[in-house]
């Protein structure tokens, strides 16, 4: 099963903490860039031919306002044959609003992942977002009116000024809209944007490193006691609403990458291909415009051998809290998960434990899992 994800690089704004390759323009050229998104998905179809698209991701940027949606949709479905388990649209709390919500629906759109990120109107003001707390408990309700089953919300956490009250009124707020899915983001201070440089200047205080992880088992203490499954590191789910797109990467999946910045992942045989599109968009533009028979905007090219593929596989898989069947991991690459020196320090450190058919994170392990993965990267 294939899974596709597009990219849409355009935002109202851009927020001073994010670092993502997105523009901020009054005016978005929205069928030009399906129609290039179209053109790539074309050219790259050939080289998955014989799959079937199962699962559809848009992303971004802020896809909820791109009007040409529907065209991407309906091209996906003219290329590939499609037996899709999830669409999903990435969506500012501003987009939820009854016609764009049945628009969506009718167009098979099926889960919405809305990024409130937090329900305190002054800490949403500092970060810089333009929605307030009402709007995500409106688009919600109206989410609900339109018929979404699935909705996922996105929450942050260690905000400028953030303390363990504030971060508890939070989840109270976010528990009461009852999601199916939740997906934590940690702030981090990335280079080359204003936050970044606003900290370095001594005038943006932000939680230490020592309140991030009592924020964080705080989330997952009660996002667990409301039922919710802790099933991968930053993501919980209601029984039955684990994230069927993002599973394709953690299960080392193959996923087509449409738009600027998009990354794929390919297998031939025993090898890997992986390769990811130009962050510009306009730059994206030009490599679609061009009137040769291979416009590929491709920004980087790499194949990864079968070990390679294998230690992936493996940072990858330890993401999930159910970690990695050892049996499954052994048909797949040839050797046992469990081996090699990068997993027995771990085991050592008490982050990793194995059992007779799996291995997987303990809960220290859970808490420092970007620690576990940079081990075998
Ligand atoms: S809306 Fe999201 S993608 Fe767009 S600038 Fe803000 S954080 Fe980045």
């Amino acid at each position: 099963v294939l899974g596709i994800y597009v990219h849409f690089p355009y935002c109202r704004k851009h927020c001073p903490y994010c670092d993502f390759a997105v523009h901020a323009r009054k005016e978005i050229p929205h069928q030009r860039y399906a129609d290039a998104v179209a053109r790539e998905l074309a050219e790259a179809a050939p080289s998955y031919s014989g799959r079937t698209v199962g699962t559809l991701y848009f992303g971004g940027g802020t896809p909820s306002l791109w009007t040409a949606v529907g065209s991407v949709i309906d091209r996906v479905r003219r290329e590939f044959p499609c037996d899709f388990r999830e669409v999903t649209l990435e969506a500012d709390p501003l987009d939820l609003v009854p016609e764009r919500l049945t628009h969506w629906r009718a167009l098979g759109i099926d889960r919405l992942s809305i990024g409130a990120q937090t329900f305190d109107e002054t800490a949403l003001v500092r970060i810089g977002r333009l929605h307030r707390p009402a709007d995500v408990v409106q688009g919600v309700r109206a989410a609900r009116n339109a018929g979404f089953a699935n909705l996922s919300i996105d929450l942050m956490f260690g905000l400028p000024g953030q303390n363990l009250a504030m971060l508890d009124r939070d989840l109270d707020q976010l528990l009461q809209l009852s999601a199916e899915h939740v997906s934590l983001y940690g702030l981090t201070l990335e280079e080359r944007t204003p936050f970044f440089r606003l900290h370095q200047a001594g005038q943006l205080a932000v939680p230490s490193s020592d309140e991030q992880a009592d924020f964080f088992e705080r989330i997952c203490a009660r996002l667990r006691g409301a039922g919710y499954e802790h099933y991968e590191i930053s993501n919980f789910a209601r029984p039955g609403y684990r994230a069927v797109h993002n599973r394709l990467y953690w299960t080392f999946g193959e996923v087509l990458g449409l738009g600027a910045s998009a990354h794929s992942h390919r297998r031939v045989g025993e090898v890997s291909e992986r390769f990811s599109n130009v962050r510009s968009v306009d730059d994206y533009f030009a490599h679609l415009g061009r009137e040769s028979l291979h416009a590929s905007p491709r920004a980087s090219y790499e194949q990864r051998g079968p070990e390679e593929c294998a230690r992936d596989a493996l940072w990858l898989g330890l993401r999930q809290l159910d970690g990695i069947e050892r049996a499954a991991f052994r048909a797949r690459f040839g050797r046992d998960p469990a081996e090699g020196e990068a997993v027995e320090k771990l085991v050592r450190l008490g982050l990793v434990e194995v059992t007779e058919e799996r291995l997987r994170m303990t809960d220290k392990g859970v808490l420092l899992g970007d620690e576990v993965a940079l081990t075998f990267v």
